[in-house]
């Protein structure tokens, strides 16, 4: 009989104290809850990947320090490798930095609310965490921090810039100010710096006390592969090598990382969607009575009033598929949810669920109301601040010109027009130097008001209407009901929904689009691409699938004029 009853009571008492660190990840439609991007990487990056890696031999260790990874990082940011570490996410690094830097009994300073870990990897070190409360306007404490520094410079200074859960990020002035005054670490949580207008990185060369943080789970699609780094002072990662375990990064990660940075384009384009799309989750969320604090990262922190709703709003959205975080019970976060920046549908989809109802369009600029030519033609012009379309549809053939400013997107309107039967004359300008959604969503958005405005009263038309169409392996389904109401549901395989089409143009677009036509054009869609092994496929069959479904939904039922409806309306 053993006189050890409860083997967990041999844990250092203050590490029991900590509170496990808990998520739902089961999986969910709208994944808005961990500030990932919405795309998987490119599947040809994928595909380099593995065929890199079963070339490797598994057998073998390692290399201790991964300095193949350390040396493209090096040259990625123009900083000497050997100031560069690499490990198992950059949580795995503040940790390392955290046992190297603060002795047992020492304070660190930092800010509340931040992320929410930093708390327990100061106590794990057996540093003594000091973070100075929230200010009431929730921005990053600068002078309180300054105030602190100058009173006693010799504590280790954590700080998440931009800040999660915030958003909120320092200028590179405040952030020197307090590099010139600190004669302790500056360890600098830079995990969102790819979406922020202030870069720090120049800021290594003339303070060798800033460590910088950064991952490869953000902005380059790779967290489920965990991978992060540290720029810093070679002088200091010489000595944090000796912390960190030796082989800390199997063959996996290492390739994952150097194919990702190979690609570096395609980070940035991901970038460049997110932030452009930043602005319209901010006024979405804003619209639906929310106070949203800008953001400098991919995510954005909503406070709703009173404070009790939040918990019942987290419970409403994740009834429909969509997960945010509920951040209500950090410091000074009363009411506060956090949102990723996601796809168009997602906003959608948040929009419709927050307004209990299905989905609206709310989309800012003059888009004047449609104008009928004739009882199946639709014409619509509409201008906003980022697109001009013009733009006439014939439910009953003719001519098609289309001239949009993507050659791929142009080759998927043809087919839908074609195979649809319908006379289109389109012309769409965009701010395509940002990217390419605006115009895409646009065009949609047109396309299904020009459709609405040709079908009138959609008197003595077929409605209902479903057809599958193949591509080589993919196979795609559409059922249409010209009901009215503007619903759609779009499904996709996982390995290939958050994937690329082309470059330009991820596949989650597509179903931005055929969202924005069914909001618009009143229809219910159903989309499902039932297989695909790549993009370019799968966007072709589900726009052939949808054109072949509306061609039969929009035909005329010989001689009837009624309203097909038992409710003798479709107008609603
Ligand atoms: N720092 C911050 C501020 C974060 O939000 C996160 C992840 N959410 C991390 C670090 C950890 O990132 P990684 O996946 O690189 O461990």
């Amino acid at each position: 009989m053993t006189r050890v009853s409860d083997p967990s009571l041999f844990v250092r008492p203050e590490l029991r104290a900590l509170g496990a660190y808990h998520l739902d990840l089961s999986p969910s439609r709208h994944k808005l809850d961990q500030n990932e991007v919405p795309w998987d990487l490119p599947r040809r990056l994928k595909e380099e990947m593995a065929a890199r890696l079963l070339a490797a031999d598994w057998a073998r260790y390692p290399d201790f320090h991964a300095d193949e990874l350390r040396r493209d990082l090096g040259r990625l940011h123009g900083h000497p490798f050997e100031g560069v570490l690499v490990g198992n996410g950059s949580n795995e690094l503040l940790s390392v930095a955290l046992t190297a830097l603060v002795a047992p009994g020492a304070e660190v300073l930092g800010a509340e609310p931040s992320f929410g870990l930093y708390r327990s990897f100061v106590l794990k070190t057996a540093g003594v965490p000091s973070f100075l409360p929230p200010r009431p306007d929730l921005r990053i404490p600068i002078e309180e921090l300054e105030a602190e520094v100058e009173r006693n410079p010799r504590r280790p200074l954590l700080l998440c810039t931009p800040n999660n859960p915030t958003g909120d990020a320092l200028p590179v002035e405040q952030v020197e100010r307090l590099l010139e005054r600190l004669e302790a670490p500056l360890l600098l949580d830079n995990a969102y710096g790819e979406f922020c207008r202030y870069d720090y990185r120049p800021l290594l060369a003339r303070y060798p006390h800033l460590v910088l943080f950064r991952t490869f789970s953000k902005a380059w699609s790779l967290a489920g592969m965990r991978l992060g780094y540290l720029l810093a002072d070679p002088r200091l990662v010489t000595e944090l090598i000796k912390v960190k375990l030796p082989y800390n990064l199997g063959h996996a990660s290492v390739i994952a990382g150097r194919v990702a940075l190979e690609a570096e384009e395609e980070a940035k384009r991901r970038v460049r969607l997110i932030v452009a799309r930043r602005p319209q989750w901010e006024a979405m969320l804003r619209e639906e009575g929310f106070e949203v604090f800008p953001s400098e990262a991919n995510f954005l922190l909503a406070r709703t009033s009173p404070p009790e709703n939040a918990k019942e709003i987290q419970r409403r959205l994740e009834g429909q598929g969509i997960r945010v975080r509920d951040v209500s019970g950090y410091p000074g976060l009363a009411g506060c949810l956090r949102v990723s920046v996601g796809t168009g549908a997602s906003l959608r989809a948040v929009r419709s669920a927050l307004r209990g109802e299905p989905a609206r369009p709310a989309r800012a600029g003059t888009s004047p109301a449609p104008t009928k030519i004739a009882a199946r033609t639709g014409h619509v012009e509409r201008t906003t601040g980022e697109t001009r379309i013009r733009l006439k549809l014939d439910l009953d053939g003719g001519a098609r010109r289309i001239q949009v400013p993507n050659g791929f997107f142009a080759h998927m309107l043809t087919a839908l027009a074609t195979h649809a039967g319908f006379g289109i004359d389109l012309e769409a300008e965009g701010d395509t130097h940002v990217d390419l959604h605006h115009t895409v969503e646009d065009v949609g958005i047109a396309l299904g008001e020009a459709l609405a405005s040709a079908l009138g009263e959609r008197r003595g038309i077929v409605r209902f209407a479903h057809a599958y169409a193949p591509l080589d392996e993919a196979l795609a389904r559409s059922v249409i009901d010209l009901s009215g109401r503007g619903t759609f549901h779009y499904a996709a395989p996982p390995d290939v929904a958050a994937g690329w089409v082309t470059a330009e143009f991820p596949l989650t677009l597509v179903a931005d689009f055929f969202q924005a036509f069914a909001d618009r054009g009143r229809l219910t869609l159903h989309l499902d691409i039932l297989a695909a092994r790549n993009g370019h496929h799968a966007a072709e069959a589900a726009f052939k699938a949808a054109a072949l479904a509306l061609r039969q939904a929009v035909a005329r039922r010989g001689g009837a004029s009624e309203v097909p409806s038992t409710k003798g309306t479709l107008s609603a």
